[in-house]
């Protein structure tokens, strides 16, 4: 292995799940957070990382100085729409009467393949300019978006997962498609893209009031069929939509069993929001393996409720962090992680800045059993990395100045940074996205 390339940064990665609640003493780091300051980052020709040092790299490897930044794995965000750019920041609605009102009218459009596939175009660099290098991402019912989504990220080189969204019932003409056409268009998808460079295919519901219980049961045969497989949907997000399923499903015990029922909750599966669930889901979703997508802008800015991540992590799901564009007000998961953490303090907890940053990165990739390839800096894992300025203006510069140890330091910086801070996002060994400065 030849290292071609190195990088001077700050680095600070996870090697394990930091406890709840511990911000460390000082400079001391907790167990699982690695800070190394002023290191040099290591990658070799296939655009892997192939180590971290402090000594200066020899003489014909390629030298970016970033002396004085953050370097952090690239930020993986575990739950997306690529066609709700057109409605970030709709006002006045909650969940149901949003996708009535702004989303699924949006949608509509992207059964013309040219706009879907600008759509996309402007959605993929929108995501590496916000710092996130892999998502899990809902594009629309039609199969061409879900084309645009996995030829786009192929050619930036991005970790995607993603699949064409499944409605059959409930959404208007032109947003929906049936058992048949569903499963046909899924199998030459998965026949496609999945596990081809770096796609791999979803079985995408979008929630269970838009899918008869006969499309859910053909996702479910499809996941059972392939393992390998990833499925993907909402569960439990406002109190409307509860009843709603409540009402549709009648036998099942909860909105969490339709999917369970249906044979949709095992270890590739994650399930947005997760808000309105009981003990008894949480157990389920442990024993499945199947985690939660937490959407904190999404979810303050609907007023869909509070995620209740301690309890969560004591029934012993796991929780990743995801921006829910458009219904989520930034991509940027520094916004969402400092949202995450007014969301445990409306309700008592704090969320320290290792665990939302660790969510965002190695937690994800865990959850999603891709812990090999991203989340960390660790050796043998994809060089998809993030390059940030600790301040960007006077206030944010004075803040660090008197910072007093490392978590007081990064938690600011994660509080006022965002994605004005990114100076450029790596994917695969290369240089996808760097901020123009100003002349
Ligand atoms: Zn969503």
């Amino acid at each position: 292995m030849t290292v071609t390339t190195a990088i001077r940064a700050d680095l600070l990665d996870f090697t394990a799940a930091p406890a709840w609640g511990d911000t460390g003493k000082g400079s001391d780091a907790p167990s699982g957070v690695r800070w190394r300051p002023d290191h040099w980052l290591l990658l070799d020709a296939s655009g892997r990382i192939a180590g971290v040092q402090r000594e200066d790299p020899a003489p014909g490897i390629a030298r970016h100085d970033h002396r004085g930044r953050l370097l952090l794995p690239g930020f993986i965000d575990t739950h997306v729409h690529s066609p709700q750019v057109p409605v970030l920041a709709s006002y006045g609605t909650a969940l149901l009467d949003w996708l009535d009102t702004y989303t699924f009218p949006s949608e509509t459009a992207w059964a013309d393949e040219a706009v879907a596939q600008r759509g996309t175009a402007l959605f993929l660099d929108a995501l590496l300019a916000h710092g996130t290098t892999a998502a899990v991402v809902f594009p629309t019912v039609h199969k061409g978006s879900a084309e645009a989504l996995f030829a786009g990220a192929a050619a930036r080189g991005m970790r995607i997962i993603g699949g064409k969204v499944l409605m059959d019932r409930h959404a208007p003409d032109g947003l929906r498609d049936t058992v048949a056409s569903a499963e046909r268009d899924c199998v030459d998808l998965i026949q496609r893209w999945h596990g081809r460079g770096r796609c791999s295919y979803a079985l995408t519901v979008r929630f269970a009031p838009t899918s008869t219980p006969e499309q859910l049961a053909m996702a479910g045969a499809l996941c059972r069929a392939d393992a390998s497989l990833y499925l993907q949907t909402h569960v439990a997000e406002n109190h409307d939509e509860v009843r709603w399923v409540a009402e549709l499903f009648p036998q099942a015990r909860s909105y969490l069993a339709v999917y369970d029922d249906a044979g949709l909750l095992h270890p590739r599966s994650v399930l947005a929001h997760g808000i309105w669930l009981d003990a008894d889901d949480r157990a389920r979703l442990a024993t499945s393996g199947a985690h939660i997508a937490h959407c904190p802008t999404s979810n303050l800015f609907l007023g869909s409720g509070l995620y209740p991540w301690r309890t969560a992590l004591q029934a012993g799901h796991g929780t990743s962090l995801a921006s829910d564009v458009g219904g989520g007000t930034s991509m940027c998961l520094l916004r969402n992680a400092a949202a995450a953490y007014t969301v445990q303090a409306l309700q008592g907890e704090r969320l320290t800045a290792w665990c939302a940053l660790h969510a965002a990165t190695r937690g994800a990739a865990a959850a999603l059993q891709l812990g090999h390839e991203i989340g960390s800096l660790e050796p043998g894992c994809m060089a998809d990395f993030t390059l940030w300025d600790w301040s960007a203006g006077p206030l944010d510069t004075e803040r660090q100045r008197v910072a007093r140890g490392l978590h007081e330091q990064v938690f600011a910086w994660m509080t006022l940074a965002d994605e004005r801070h990114l100076a450029a996002t790596w994917v695969a060994g290369q240089a996808r996205y760097t901020r123009r400065t100003a002349a």
